[in-house]
């Protein structure tokens, strides 16, 4: 990890930072969710605000390293409500758009990629209204593009991709250089920071399971390759778990989606079979060089929770929450967007007026 943001000694007294600012917010977790509300509460909180990032894990350590990154929100997505969830995709999408079109989106690592999502199977795979509502290009393939393919059913989609072994450091960075102080830390529950911060987010992705005690949390297992493909210019999903998404430098081929399964380890078969799969999708990758595999968890929820909740302690302690975690398959696609509504139900929580001693 990199060592070169400000940090505190774990579990040392004075993890509280003395400072002049008098507000102090603490956001757990420094996947894409945690670094997206701290930069995010950073942007819009008012500058007597001080915000510290707690984190056990951090840069190639976290789930969101080893994502593809692409904006793919899939049809299991879902926040509290329908108009909530379009709200959520919607304000991620010119999130990443506004990158795009700034001098940072290189540095940032946010493209522009094209590509198909095909299917031999089931017409409706490769349709999503609510995606296509989106972007600016989501049409059927034409009956040639389909025979080159070799597949009866494909839309040819123009998306983003958010790479986040540029996009990670980037708002680190961002966070670090706008005073944001981070802690290498473990914690055990929420209480050991009541008293030390008037708002907490939870982005603690999977870690809610125990950290929170959300039994609903549910690993969906992910392994891929990390290969060097310079050929590669599109994407391509396919029905069967099959992806080949181009990266900045690296082509995320995969994959599987092992729903409730602890197995952090690569598995020889499943690697056996990716390879097979995205090989006959695409020849070429036959000369690939391979870089690495990996595997990560989707830290999945039914309904991604974004809320706020009075947490009360034993012996009576008490902290403000917002909880910003469960964003499974879509965390990259959709970390700024429920990012904002977190920092929304923050500033609810800051506008209270104080309780009288
Ligand atoms: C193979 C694969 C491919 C993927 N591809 C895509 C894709 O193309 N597009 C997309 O949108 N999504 C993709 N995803 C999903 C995406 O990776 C996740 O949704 C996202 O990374 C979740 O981010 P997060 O910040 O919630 O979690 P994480 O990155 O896991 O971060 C959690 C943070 O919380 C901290 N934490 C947790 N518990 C504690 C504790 N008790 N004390 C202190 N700190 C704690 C951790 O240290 C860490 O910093 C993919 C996932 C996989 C596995």
């Amino acid at each position: 990890m990199n060592g070169k943001h400000p940090r505190v000694d774990p579990g040392s007294e004075s993890t509280v930072q003395s400072s002049s600012m008098d507000i102090r917010v603490c956001v757990v977790g420094a996947g894409v969710v945690g670094l997206s509300t701290a930069t995010l509460l950073q942007a819009n909180l008012s500058p007597d605000v001080s915000v510290t990032l707690v984190a056990d894990k951090f840069l190639s350590d976290t789930t969101s390293i080893g994502a593809a990154g692409i904006f793919w929100p899939g049809l299991h997505f879902q926040g509290p409500t329908p108009e909530i969830t379009s709200r959520w995709l919607k304000d991620s999408y010119d999130h990443y758009k506004s990158i795009l079109n700034s001098p940072e989106a290189s540095i940032a690592g946010v493209k522009e990629l094209s590509g198909y999502h095909v299917s031999n199977n089931y017409p409706k795979v490769v349709l999503d209204e609510m995606f296509k509502r989106i972007l600016e290009e989501y049409r059927n393939c034409t009956p040639e593009e389909l025979s080159t393919l070799g597949f009866k059913y494909g839309t040819f989609i123009t998306t983003l991709v958010t790479d986040c072994t540029y996009y990670l450091p980037y708002l680190t960075r961002k966070f670090t250089s706008h005073g944001g102080v981070i802690e290498d830390r473990h914690l055990n529950s929420l209480e050991e920071l009541s008293g030390k911060y008037e708002v907490v987010c939870n982005c603690s992705g999977f870690g809610a399971k125990d950290l929170v005690g959300d039994s609903i949390m549910t690993p969906i297992r992910g392994q891929v390759y990390k290969v060097r493909a310079p050929g590669v210019r599109n994407f391509y999903f396919n029905d069967n778990d099959t992806f080949i998404i181009p990266g900045m430098e690296l082509v995320t081929l995969g994959g599987t989606k092992q729903f409730d399964s602890y197995n952090a380890e690569v598995d020889k078969y499943d690697s056996l079979s990716i390879w097979k799969r995205v090989t006959e999708l695409l020849p070429s990758l036959k000369d690939a060089q391979i870089v690495r595999e990996w595997v990560g968890w989707r830290p999945y929820r039914p309904v991604v929770r974004v809320e706020k909740e009075r947490m009360t302690f034993d012996g009576g302690r008490t902290l403000k929450v917002v909880h910003n975690y469960g964003h499974g398959a879509y965390g990259v696609t959709s970390a700024p967007g429920t990012s904002m509504h977190a920092v929304r139900l923050v500033k609810e929580f800051l506008d209270e007026p104080k309780a009288k001693l």
